[in-house]
């Protein structure tokens, strides 16, 4: 029997199986209220194409285009994101393709769901489109043949960037100028690894108020997945939940002299994952030294 792809979002807090356009709560699925904690299903993939398959046909909680989405993955514990990930960025950005996958932390306050508001932090700030995985398994020293299987699924995220802070004083803050509140938006859904035709050629692409920004493909990371999760779970223990945002094409705006300003619309889109949708609004920056 051909085994049911899995969609996970997370409603109001509760972690559901998103089926044609309709939710499924997973306690009430399954009548096991720990399935619904959106930080406690992704041990337990194994379970969930089956429990995709129950909910066909089965009469949805409500339909998704009802509700708020909140980000799949809430409160990972560690957040490890990668830069100059493709060559072409890479070059956009006037540096030198690093020998080994460069990596920083968006700290996990900053992650918010598909379609949350993100508040301006200066004149400097950016978008990053991006695949983001999530870890399904506490492991370490994973190797990268075997990296796939430690893997929940996917979704997609938005490395937003104030370019000021984040290239305050050398070495740079990648970290701090990426961590503002809001601005690592994930979603809309975390989506089960054998959606895709080819999990290492996913397209990804962002728009600025309906103008195309970027438009890539997971294909040509540097550092494919695997190595990614392979590399790192080599330095630190992995959790369930913890999410690797896994660099961005080119075609950002410190490329481009172009960056956010109050009331942009940043559109992101991710082949067989889907999309996020963030308006910028006002805010504060970074206080004064
Ligand atoms: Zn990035």
């Amino acid at each position: 029997m051909e085994t049911q792809l899995f969609r996970i979002v997370n409603i109001a807090g509760r972690a559901a199986i998103e089926l044609d356009g309709g939710y499924h709560d997973l306690g009430r699925l399954t009548s096991d209220e720990s399935l619904s904690d959106p930080m406690a299903w992704m041990t337990r993939t194994a379970e969930l194409h089956g429990l995709a398959e129950q909910c066909v046909g089965r009469a949805a909680d409500g339909q998704i285009a009802a509700v708020r989405l909140d980000a799949p993955i809430p409160t990972p514990r560690q957040v490890f994101a990668i830069g100059l990930n493709y060559a072409d960025h890479a070059a956009e950005s006037g540096m030198d393709l690093p020998p080994a996958p460069l990596t920083f932390t968006k700290f996990p306050s900053c992650i918010v769901g598909p379609n949350a508001d993100v508040p301006l932090t200066g004149d400097l700030v950016d978008w990053e489109v991006e695949v983001v995985v999530v870890i399904g398994a506490r492991c370490k020293d994973v190797a990268a043949s075997q990296a796939w299987d430690v893997v929940a699924g996917l979704t997609l995220g938005q490395d937003v960037s104030d370019r000021g802070v984040q290239f305050t004083g050398s070495p740079p803050q990648f970290s701090l100028g990426k961590s503002f509140s809001a601005f690592g938006p994930i979603g809309p859904a975390l989506v089960s690894v054998d959606s895709f035709a080819d999990r290492d050629d996913i397209a990804i692409s962002c728009a600025v108020n309906g103008e195309q920004m970027q438009s890539s493909s997971t294909a040509h990371l540097i550092f494919d997945i695997s190595t990614l999760v392979a590399y790192l779970s080599s330095i630190c223990e992995l959790f369930p939940g913890d999410l690797i945002f896994t660099g961005t094409p080119d075609g950002v705006g410190i490329g481009r002299g172009r960056f956010l300003v109050e009331g942009d619309l940043l559109e992101s889109e991710a082949e067989g994952i889907g999309s996020l949708r963030n308006r910028f609004v006002a805010g504060t920056g970074v206080m004064a030294l």
